[in-house]
């Protein structure tokens, strides 16, 4: 088999080219290429452009070909905020929230995060690592090619550990790329509750010996907290972060989901890579991040899980100029999807971004918040030939058609990774 291969008839080819993030205006500039081609060349970019000159250079004449006629192809999508390893679905608590019941109200009873938290120490890493596989099959099968990962439902040293691990061996294992953080601070374990000091002996614990065990053996790039109401304070996510950002873990935040703490102030002061979900935030944050170079992640999945009438206010974040990205926040309490095309026909019609805002959040946007924007998310020569083809003829319809997969086939560094049967 040929190491090039050679893309042609892309009714749009969209390459994002360009300058890293996008703010503001820039969002929209797809840089489309009308009946484009793609030559790849050990697993790289190696010509973007149109057709009729791409097939024209000496090496395309020896590649192997994929002609698409007439659908889209663009950056694969790249996930920048799941709770990949999980040990099983929350569906009890699906049905309870739609009787009526708040995730706070749930959480109060045991469910919630402390629910997954019970389900996952009991679970062996091959059955999760079984569960995690399949997920990111279907990653892949929606045009995904990078995700992030989050820990988070161990809570514990060996159980976060366990999770990390899986992260590392999972990379080295399939094809999707897995950024891993740390997300020992997701909330106060059970064990830690009910005396005074619990939460501040918790803090400890991560900060003193569980972020440097994570660190020394390599087993995260990121360190996130959420920082809301129910979970850690503003105080207590700073001195997370901070011990995270001495063992070189970058800093990320869930804040201002369920009430303003602050988060977004914090994640501006460290220099975070990311602050995420944003549904509470007020003028003053939106400005903070919009002069900021830390990513603001909607995650808009989750409202629509649980039934939320508050989005994040994209609108405002972009007019603003913030640095404006999209993840599904795959998750099996508030949002069970691996769809980012479905994230997409959210963000169009519940936070009124147009679909080429959404298309430049769900790629490059989501790229730099994982410090991988030079290497992936826009089909530019020299990048890593990760692409995603539609079976559509406008990039329109890929949010148009919600909760209905166009996705045709998925290229990991010039590897075919998901082919539509
Ligand atoms: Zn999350």
């Amino acid at each position: 088999m040929s190491d090039s291969l050679l893309i042609t008839g892309a009714s749009q080819l969209l390459t994002l080219r360009g300058r890293g993030a996008r703010r503001g205006d820039a969002l929209s500039q797809l840089g489309i290429v009308p009946d484009g081609a793609v030559l790849v060349s050990d697993g790289r970019i190696a010509a973007v452009g149109p057709t009729n000159m791409v097939e024209k250079l000496a090496a395309a004449r020896k590649a192997e070909k994929v002609e698409v006629a007439g659908r889209v192809v663009l950056p694969g999508f790249v996930d920048s905020h799941t709770h990949l390893v999980h040990a099983a679905s929350r569906a009890e608590e699906y049905e309870l929230k739609i009787q009526g019941a708040s995730y706070e109200e749930i959480a109060k009873k045991g469910g919630g995060i402390l629910n997954s938290v019970k389900l996952l120490r009991a679970a062996t890493s091959q059955q999760l690592k079984r569960r995690a596989r399949a997920a990111l099959e279907t990653f892949a099968a929606y045009g995904t090619t990078t995700i992030e990962a989050k820990s988070g439902y161990g809570l514990d040293v060996a159980s976060e550990l366990k999770v990390l691990s899986l992260h590392k061996e999972l990379s080295a294992e399939q094809p999707i790329e897995i950024a891993s953080t740390f997300l020992g601070a997701h909330v106060v374990p059970l064990e830690f509750r009910g005396k005074a000091n619990g939460p501040k002996e918790y803090v400890k614990l991560l900060t003193d010996w569980l972020i440097p065990e994570v660190a020394s053996n390599g087993l995260a790039e990121f360190c996130d907290v959420f920082c809301d109401r129910g979970a850690f304070t503003r105080g207590q996510s700073k001195e997370v972060l901070t011990a995270g950002l001495k063992h070189k873990l970058i800093p990320r935040l869930h804040a201002e989901q369920l009430s303003r703490t602050g988060g977004t102030q914090l994640a501006v002061e460290l220099e975070a890579a990311s602050c995420d979900h944003l549904e509470q935030i007020n003028r003053t944050d939106i400005r903070a991040l919009a002069k900021s170079d830390t990513v603001a992640t909607l995650l808009p999945g989750c409202d629509f899980h649980l039934g939320l009438k508050q989005y994040a206010p994209a609108r405002k974040l972009i007019e603003a100029g913030a640095i404006v990205a999209l993840a599904t926040d795959y998750n099996p309490g508030t949002s069970p999807t691996m769809s980012m095309p479905m994230i997409l026909s959210l963000a169009c019609t519940q936070l009124r971004m147009t679909p080429a805002e959404a298309i430049t959040a769900a790629t490059i946007n989501a790229a730099y918040s994982l410090g991988r924007h030079n290497r992936i998310g826009s089909l530019e020569v020299g990048k890593q030939a990760d692409l995603a083809v539609f079976e559509v003829e406008d990039y329109r319809e890929i949010p148009y058609y919600f909760g209905v997969n166009t996705c045709w086939l998925t290229l990991k560094s010039g590897s075919v990774i998901y082919a539509a049967a």
